[in-house]
């Protein structure tokens, strides 16, 4: 079986200085923010090339608060996209705002700067681009547009970890970026995580304040907050990761690249990467015109994919009352219909994506045909 992840196997090799820093945690009692956790922040934050970074429990939590800090209220708009995952669209409704969503751009699937300006109605608060699958959004052109209207740029960076467009970390370029430590992320915690990057310190400030109940003082409440806060163990834990994430993404591109030299000339059409980008690969996606029967097919061989995502956020069941039809975003839609996820994992080995490769090469599907 080739599984699409294996966070066990990341687990069994820093398992001596896991356990040791979460015994550390239960040692001390600091079982909710506490030193692990500001020792993470200002690692990650570092990281990203930004000044402060505010952990939380949920990349989902990080989005809301970012958007709240940003000034978003209810009866605003905020510019997002429909191919990207719900939590991206849902924080938007979480802060009363109304998702204002922009086709992606052929080829790479994030935020298309040419049909930005057209959603720019004098309601519009903020503009979210998804750096989806760990590859960047097309950040100048959006950056440029949101700076001509006076917008706050939110980066949903929940993929993209140290990933970099023209030499610029993701979740630095924007006046905040988003991310998330689910644990089948590029770096992932033991349960929920997220965090807000920014170098804008009373932004900062003010989202320390929005994840701990508005406290700045015990029991006096500034502002009406949330319980979003970060568990040390997790921030124990993400704090150890951290120091192996370089090697990761090494791995993670090379694993790419290995499968872009085995995928030729198969059925399988190869992931671009943008000029100018370092794509960190949170997933390795392939286009495929008959998708669902080599999904399946893959699956009866022992090798486990995925689709991220197989229906755009406006064609959802759950938000349809958006008001966008079947052909809004015909790029979005499209896409859901090709993308099959590979497996991808930094341990991931050359005979495993060989073993891929040669199912591909097989005619899977004409088999599955007879
Ligand atoms: C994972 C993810 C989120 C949400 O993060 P959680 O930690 O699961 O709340 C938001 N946006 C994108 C693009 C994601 O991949």
């Amino acid at each position: 079986m080739i599984p699409y992840a294996d966070l066990k196997a990341q687990y069994r090799a820093l398992k001596p200085e896991i356990d040791r820093a979460i015994q550390h945690v239960l040692d001390e009692s600091t079982y909710i923010l506490g030193p692990a956790v500001s020792a993470f922040e200002r690692d990650f934050a570092a990281f990203c090339n930004t000044t402060e970074a505010i952990g939380v429990n949920s990349g989902t939590s990080a989005l809301h608060l970012a958007l709240l800090a940003a000034g978003v209220r209810p009866g605003d708009e905020v510019i997002t996209v429909p191919f990207t995952f719900v939590a991206t669209v849902a924080s938007i409704e979480y802060a009363g705002a109304k998702p204002v969503l922009v086709d992606v751009e052929p080829d790479y699937w994030t935020m298309d700067p040419a049909r930005v300006e057209a959603a720019i109605t004098p309601r519009t608060r903020a503009i979210v681009p998804v750096h989806l699958y760990g590859q960047p959004a097309d950040m100048d052109p959006i950056l440029a547009i949101a700076e001509k209207h006076g917008l706050p740029v939110i980066e949903d960076a929940c993929q993209a970890h140290g990933s970099e467009y023209r030499g610029r970390r993701c979740g630095s370029m924007g006046r905040l970026g988003c991310f998330s430590f689910y644990p089948g992320k590029n770096l992932g915690a033991y349960g929920e995580g997220g965090a807000v990057v920014t170098s804008d310190s009373a932004l900062a400030a003010k989202i320390r304040l929005l994840r701990a109940w508005g406290e700045e003082v015990r029991y006096e409440h500034k502002y009406r907050a949330f319980n979003y806060r970060m568990d040390g163990i997790q921030g124990a834990v993400l704090g150890v990761k951290l120091k192996h994430l370089e090697a990761w993404t090494t791995a993670r591109r090379s694993r790419a690249a290995v499968y872009a030299d085995r995928l030729r000339d198969t059925p399988a059409m190869l992931p671009f990467e943008r000029a100018g980008v370092r794509h960190v690969y949170h997933a390795y996606v392939v286009r495929l015109k008959e998708r669902d029967v080599w999904r399946a097919r893959l699956g009866e061989a022992g090798v486990q994919t995925g689709v991220h995502y197989p229906i755009p956020v406006h064609l959802q069941p759950a938000y349809r009352d958006l008001g966008y039809d079947v052909g809004a975003f015909p790029v979005a839609e499209q896409a859901a219909k090709e993308v099959l996820s590979l497996p991808m994992f930094p341990e991931l080995t050359d005979e495993q994506i060989d073993t891929i490769a040669a199912l591909f090469r097989a005619g899977v599907v004409a088999e599955v045909r007879g």
